[in-house]
C-alpha cells in the first residue's frame, strides 16, 4: 500500500488534488473535514457534538479522529493506497496514525506539502465563502483557523522530515501544473 498524507494550510488546495491524485492512482480518498461535513449534514451524535467546534475553526478533539479514520478506511477494498487530506493535524493524531499502520504492517508512505503563502490563502477561503457558503470560511474564521494550523499542525513538518518522508511544493499556479509536480514526486516514490 502507498499512504500519501496531502498536508498544507487550509485553502492551499488538498482537496482538489487529493481527488485527482487518488482518481489516478486508484487510491482511496479520506478527507476528515468531508466526513465531518457529512455528519453535521445528517445531524448524527458526531456531527451535533463537533459542528460548534468546526464553525469556530478549532480542532476536534484527537480522541475523535483515529476511530473514524479507521472506519473510514475499513470501507475501501482493492485500493493501491490512501490520501489523506486534512489527517493528522497533530502529532497526537501522527503518532496514532503510525500505531494504526503498524498493526498491519504498514506505514506512511510519503508526506506532500502544498506550499501557500498566508494572502494567497485567505483570499482563496473568502472566495470559497461566496460561492459555497461554507459556515467555518468567514474572515474571523479563517484566520483562528490560521492560527491554529501554525500552533498545532505545523509541528508535523519536523515529525515527518525526522522520518525523512516530507517533501514540499509550490502551490501556487494552475490546478494542472500542480497536479504535475505532485505526481511527479509520487511516481519517483513508487518507482
Ligand atoms: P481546511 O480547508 O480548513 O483544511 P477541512 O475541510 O480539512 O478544512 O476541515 C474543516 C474543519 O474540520 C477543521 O477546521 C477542523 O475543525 C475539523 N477537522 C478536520 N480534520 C480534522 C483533524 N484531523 N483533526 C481535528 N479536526 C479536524
Amino acid at each position: 500500500m502507498f499512504n500519501l498524507i496531502l498536508f498544507g494550510p487550509p485553502g492551499s488546495g488538498k482537496g482538489t488534488q487529493s481527488i485527482k491524485i487518488a482518481e489516478k492512482y486508484n487510491f482511496a480518498h479520506i478527507s476528515t473535514g468531508d466526513i465531518f461535513r457529512n455528519e453535521i449534514k445528517n445531524k448524527t451524535e458526531l456531527g451535533l457534538r463537533v459542528q460548534g467546534i468546526i464553525e469556530s475553526g478549532e480542532l476536534v478533539p484527537d480522541e475523535l479522529l483515529i476511530e473514524l479514520l479507521q472506519n473510514a478506511m475499513r470501507k475501501f477494498h482493492g485500493k493501491a493506497g490512501f490520501v489523506l487530506d486534512g489527517f493528522p493535524r497533530t502529532c497526537q493524531q501522527a503518532k496514532d496514525l503510525d500505531d494504526l499502520l503498524d498493526k498491519s504492517l504498514d506505514c506512511v508512505s510519503l508526506v506532500l506539502a502544498l506550499e501557500v503563502n498566508e494572502e494567497e490563502v485567505i483570499s482563496r477561503l473568502l472566495k470559497r465563502a461566496q460561492e459555497q457558503g461554507r459556515k467555518d470560511d468567514t474572515e474571523d474564521v479563517i484566520r483562528n483557523r490560521m492560527k491554529v494550523y501554525h500552533h498545532q499542525t505545523t509541528p508535523l513538518e519536523e515529525f515527518y522530515s525526522k522520518q525523512g518522508k516530507f517533501e514540499s511544493l509550490h502551490g501556487v499556479g494552475s490546478i494542472d501544473d500542480i497536479f504535475e509536480n505532485l505526481c511527479r514526486v509520487i511516481d519517483k516514490h513508487l518507482a
